[in-house]
């Protein structure tokens, strides 16, 4: 199946936002083995919408449509897909009902041209829409496969996982079931990755071996197709095998999970509390740390030190250390690991001072990180990373190097 994706959105022309959608579509489907050939952007204009229409019948079987679903007049792209299908609209009732159900539950007045978000392509199927309130549709004609998703990516894309992925799944013609598997890898970059299993990759068909790299992590989609499930996770199985023996070390976990996440389970299962001083952070970690569902009991408090003010008066930090060593460094971090835990009573203390950037800082270039580890019955220890990125990736990563050598030293003790 060739698939084409046609993002709807004169702000897109304008570049006023980026195409997201399309980036997180292709992804999806090559995962399923869908190959997408195309990426259109068209503004909210009916004429142009219908033209680029006429394009992609002619070249590709899987049509997928976001944006312009909303109630507002310019969302168009129900009323002009249904002219160039000659379907009509109709109006769905459950769909209908969703939408007032979200405005008496978000307290607001419905107006009328709500209403119209319900109408949906007739002889469609209704894809949900359970973080908005425009329903998605698949609707099949003229040989190909219709769909239609809102545009914003926080309804767009859970529609799409939820229930995009297995309407395409019952699609694809296949009798094969595809079943798909993410290895998340942290402290190895995606070319030395790729150079340790280059000829898996190379070699691969049952199952695909996909990579993909973003924000200091990568990971690896591996797509297996049989007509017996057990076959497929097997091939599964045996593939990931190889992939482990050769890095099986900066493995951390299975498909949507994050470093944070595998880190509250480690805390969880030890049965241990966990504090944070956080000056380059800025509280990034403990942000992080509490949007886990569940996590909250295990993270005693923390402290934004941001000043060194803060990190001599409220944690202690010896003056000597700050005059002599420097709030960026190996004894400053320890002094605020082991500060900050004994403050809050908790079993860890960690800590990240650094320099973000875009200035040096005591003379250390930007990147310059120390992560401060103070673990109850263990030597307290420090990290030093030497960061290139920006203020905001550089921020980030440390956060995930903070879980990273806690999960280590944890799994290891
Ligand atoms: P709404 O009900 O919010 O109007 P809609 O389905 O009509 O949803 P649009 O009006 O086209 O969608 O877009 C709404 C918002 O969704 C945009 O302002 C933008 O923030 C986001 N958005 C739309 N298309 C894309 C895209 N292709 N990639 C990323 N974000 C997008
Ligand atoms: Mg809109």
């Amino acid at each position: 199946m060739n698939a084409e994706i046609i993002a709807v959105g004169s702000e897109l022309l304008l570049g006023q936002i980026v195409n997201t959608n399309a980036r997180f579509l292709s992804q999806q489907l090559a995962g399923l083995g869908i190959n997408v050939f195309y990426h259109t952007v068209v503004g909210d204009n009916p004429d142009r919408l219908k033209k680029a229409l006429e394009i992609a019948d002619v070249r590709s079987e899987l049509i997928i449509l976001t944006g312009g679903l909303g109630p507002t007049k310019d969302d168009l792209t129900k009323e002009t897909i249904a002219g160039h299908l000659g379907k009509k609209l109709v109006m769905d009732e459950n769909a209908l009902n969703s939408i007032e159900e979200y405005f008496k539950r978000t307290n607001r007045i419905m107006t009328d041209n709500n209403r119209k978000q319900a109408l949906i392509l007739e002889g469609s199927h209704v894809l949900p829409n359970e973080h908005g309130m425009a329903p998605g549709m698949k609707a099949n004609a003229n040989g190909r496969v219709y769909i239609l998703l809102p545009g914003p990516p926080k309804e767009m894309e859970p529609m799409f996982l939820k229930y995009g992925h297995s309407a395409l799944l019952n699609e694809l013609e296949s009798e094969d079931k595809i079943i798909s598997r993410v290895l998340r890898f942290f402290g190895i970059g995606e070319s030395m990755l790729e150079t340790e299993i280059e000829d898996l990759i190379d070699n691969q068909s049952n199952p695909t071996i996909a990579p993909l790299a973003s924000d200091g992590e990568v990971t690896l989609r591996l797509t297996a197709k049989h007509s017996v499930v057990e076959t497929a996770l097997e091939l599964l199985d045996s593939a990931e095998k190889a992939i482990q023996e050769r890095v099986g070390q900066y493995f951390y976990g299975y498909d949507d999970t994050s470093l944070m996440e595998e880190l509250t389970k480690v805390l969880k299962e030890k049965e241990l509390t966990i504090s944070a001083a956080e000056s380059l952070t800025g509280g990034m970690f403990q942000q992080e740390f509490t949007s886990i569902p569940g996590a909250g009991s295990l993270l005693k408090g923390g402290v934004v030190c941001y000043t060194n003010e803060v990190k001599h008066e409220v944690l202690k930090v010896k003056k000597e250390t700050i005059e002599n060593d420097g709030v960026v460094s190996a004894q400053c971090a320890k002094e605020l690991a082991e500060n900050i835990a004994a403050l809050t009573n908790a079993d860890i203390g960690i800590s990240f001072t650094g320099v973000a950037g875009p200035d040096e800082l005591e003379g250390k270039p930007v990147g310059t990180v120390y992560i401060g580890i103070a673990i109850k019955g263990q030597p307290v220890r420090a990290e030093k990373l030497n960061l290139g990125g920006s203020r905001a990736a550089n921020r980030v990563r440390t956060v995930k190097y903070g879980c990273h050598f806690l999960i280590e030293q944890l799994k290891k003790g």
